[in-house]
């Protein structure tokens, strides 16, 4: 949430304090869990090798603006988790953002030995035993606490697969509490939680051994009465196999709304996900996206705010979800805005220099290099930034595969270019550090010094600064690795371009008008071709697109081209990239109806619960039972004729089941390699009548054009209180 509370690593982080923020500011009742690092959070320097160095700073509760959750009796509140062999302990502190609270869980207490008391120290921890313990206390002990405080959740999100054992103690609170059944606590639970996943890369989705699931999550299995395999099934793209449990199959099985970060994530998403949906159409599979946001009162320098004041709305902070706002950016004259820019972009340079200065002093540099320190850099400049954790397909290095090119653009006194770098590579990510060691030492040959700087420690702070000063901010992921990225949208609030490969946010959010991609978003097998392709085209389009319209400038010295795609780039950006936009969808797609689902399934003793359970245990029983008996048109191809409509008719057996209980549907288009009908048309059959259990579905289609037609039908089951129609094991085909 900000800099002076140190208690993230990158993006997801930030991303959460920008959520939480933006709830207060929409009014959400919204409460949020997390951890208290001890040490979770480092701060970086250099060493006079440019290798990156870590520092842990003690968090000093008492110098932050938490407190101490206390219960009735004037004790500190403290939740139990039970861990294999003993009890552990938590107590939390409580943050005030705004009209939201936020807690944070605890376990460094006398209360736990020695060693537990670690648990909640380290952020991302490698060991996966520890892990599942800090997992336990966010997931489990952070509900608890919630009980405790009487803010027993109805709607739960769970912001990446770190929180899923929150839907178990949830389950386990239904059963013992409620007296619910395992069928009825965790449909009750999946109707009302939201879960979203935050990468693309299949080894960032955490998994356990069944082992350590067993040993950790007994007390679970017995409060469901599952067996270790069902249990294990949880969390398996494949049921009955020997997978390991990964968290976010298990939270996409029990969260009836599942969401990625990006249109393009979304889709990814659906791919790396397919399995767990096997028959179905890669399409209807139930993920889908809401792209992230920035808050921009936030991010919003104070050059821009006062330009939006006058030229936008005196209250534009108030109406930031309102897109048509920001159509009135064109009012902004052009000279005013480039002047905003200009101050910006000293305000970086100063803070730069003061940066270099501060760290030169630490490693004791010669008075000469301090002295540089202060005339590094230069406003006359076009500045381009790149600032992100060093991980290594955010590929830092491209821009340096040629290092010949990349000093000739450099050198020039007529147009001069500089880069500003900054970002952490993981403490255990050898590579991530090399890449900043190199780019130190290109940093300091001639050709490069000055026009070439790295900013140590990249924090919210330094993003500020950097985010607001850029003339253009250089993005170069290896497409789709990158689920959205938030840091462009940063930028581009505040007048900065964008110049990035078409990936995350920037595959959907680019046009010409707006900045400029690296490449049309192919993908390819070989990355060191892919390196040396895009690197090309990233040198091609500065040399001849990006710096000649910098310096293109008319009689006013104004780039008049340059300014016009700031104005586009600023209006769009502010009007759909806005954290409003994003809490706003999430509210309407998936809170708001989460929350009537809760509501509806818990009145009157649960009574819609029990119902709908029945229906669906009684559904399960049967399904093995239904049947396709058979279908009008014998062949499953048929020859048509253009605007011909053809009738068809379907007859199942539908064993004990009602017609009502099921949807039948019937897809019709040419054929892929495998037999699969490539679907084209799709269309809901009606129920005809029946003859003892057979039913007679039928519908009539009437097809586009002509030809060869292949076509295929499907049962799914179908009940008003199915949040989601799709369930894994509950497809059949014909
Ligand atoms: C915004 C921000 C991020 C996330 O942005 P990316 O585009 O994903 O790199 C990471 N770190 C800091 C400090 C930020 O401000």
């Amino acid at each position: 949430m900000h800099e002076s509370f140190p208690n993230y690593s990158g993006g997801l982080g930030v991303l959460a304090g920008d959520h939480i923020k933006t709830a207060s500011d929409m009014n959400l009742p919204l409460v949020a869990i997390g951890l208290l690092y001890r040490f979770g959070y480092f701060s970086q320097y250099l060493n006079d090798d440019g290798w990156q160095q870590e520092n842990y700073p003690m968090v000093d509760t008492f110098s932050l603006p938490l407190e101490l959750v206390f219960d009735g009796s004037g004790s500190p509140l403290l939740v139990e988790v039970e861990m294999p062999g003993r009890k552990i302990f938590a107590q939390s502190w409580h943050c005030i953002v705004g009209k939201v609270d936020l807690y944070l869980l605890d376990a460094n207490i006398s209360q736990n030995s020695f060693e537990d008391r670690k648990i909640t120290n380290q952020l991302y921890v490698g060991d996966k035993e520890l892990r599942i313990q800090q997992e336990m206390i966010l997931g489990v002990g952070g509900i608890r606490l919630l009980e405790k405080i009487d803010k027993y959740p109805t709607v739960v999100h769970m912001n990446e697969g770190h929180s899923a054992f929150s839907s178990l103690e949830r389950i386990r609170y239904y059963i013992t509490a409620h007296g619910l059944s395992f069928v009825e606590a965790s449909e009750l639970v999946k109707s009302s939680t939201v879960f979203t996943t935050h990468t693309p890369i299949p080894a960032g989705n955490e998994e356990f051994e069944d082992s350590l699931i067993e040993k950790y999550l007994h007390p679970f299995m017995s409060a469901s009465r599952l067996s270790m395999q069902e249990f294990l099934n949880l969390g398996r793209i494949h049921q009955n196999t020997g997978e390991k449990f990964g968290m976010t199959p298990f939270c996409i099985r029990s969260s009836a709304y599942c969401n990625g970060v990006s249109k393009l994530h979304g889709r990814v998403s659906r791919t790396l996900w397919r399995e767990i949906w096997h028959e179905l159409y890669d399409d209807e599979i139930p993920i889908d996206y809401i792209t992230n946001g920035v808050h921009v009162p936030t991010w919003i320098s104070d050059e821009f705010s006062r330009l939006f004041m006058r030229y936008v709305d005196p209250q534009w902070f108030r109406k930031v979800g309102e897109p048509e706002i920001w159509q009135r950016i064109k009012n902004i004259p052009s000279n005013e805005l480039w002047k905003a820019g200009e101050r910006l972009k000293e305000r970086l340079i100063a803070f730069a220099r003061k940066k270099v200065r501060e760290s030169l002093m630490r490693k004791s540099g010669s008075r000469q290099e301090i002295e540089d320190a202060d005339n590094l850099l230069s406003a006359d400049s076009l500045t381009i930034g790149f600032a992100r954790r060093f991980a290594t397909y955010k590929r830092a290095y491209l821009l340096f595969k040629d290092e010949e090119r990349l000093k000739k653009i450099l050198s020039s006194t007529s147009r001069p270019v500089q880069f500003i770098f900054a970002g952490k590579a993981h403490p255990a990510d050898k590579e991530g550090k090399e890449v900043i060691a190199r780019i130190i030492h290109i940093a300091r040959q001639d050709g490069f010094k000055n026009r070439i700087v790295f900013l140590e420690d990249y924090d919210l702070e330094t993003a500020r600064y950097l985010v607001q000063g850029v003339d253009v901010w250089l993005n170069t992921p290896l497409r789709p690795m990158e689920a959205c990225g938030t840091s462009g949208m940063k930028v581009a609030i505040n007048g900065g371009i964008n110049l990035s490969i078409p990936d995350g946010w920037w595959d959907e959010a680019y046009t010409e008008d707006i900045g400029w991609t690296i490449g049309r978003g192919e993908e390819y097998k070989d990355h060191e071709y892919q390196d040396f392709v895009e690197s090309k085209a990233l040198y091609d389009i500065l040399e001849n697109i990006v710096i000649p319209a910098y310096f293109n400038r008319s009689a006013d010295n104004l780039p008049k081209e340059w300014i016009n795609k700031q104005r586009h780039s600023l209006s769009y950006t502010l009007a759909a990239f806005n954290s409003e936009r994003m809490v706003g969808e999430y509210l309407q797609k998936y809170y708001n109806n989460a929350s009537r689902n809760y509501k509806e399934l818990i009145a009157g003793n649960f009574q819609k619960l029990r119902d709908y359970c029945g229906w669906l245990v009684h559904l399960k029983n049967e399904w093995e039972n239904v049947k396709f008996v058979s279908f009008s048109h014998q062949e499953n191809v048929e020859y048509y004729h253009a605007e011909e409509t053809v009738f068809f008719e379907a007859q199942i057996d539908i064993g004990k089941l009602k017609p009502t209980d099921l949807q039948i549907s019937i897809f019709i288009g040419s054929q892929d390699g495998t037999g699969k009908v490539i679907n084209e048309q799709s269309v809901d059959m009606e129920f005809h009548h029946s003859y003892g259990t057979i039913a007679f579905f039928t519908c009539s289609i009437t097809p586009q054009s002509g030809g060869v037609f292949y076509y295929s039908t499907r049962i799914l089951p179908a009940h008003p209180q199915m949040v989601r129609t799709v369930e894994p094991d509950l497809v059949k085909w014909s």
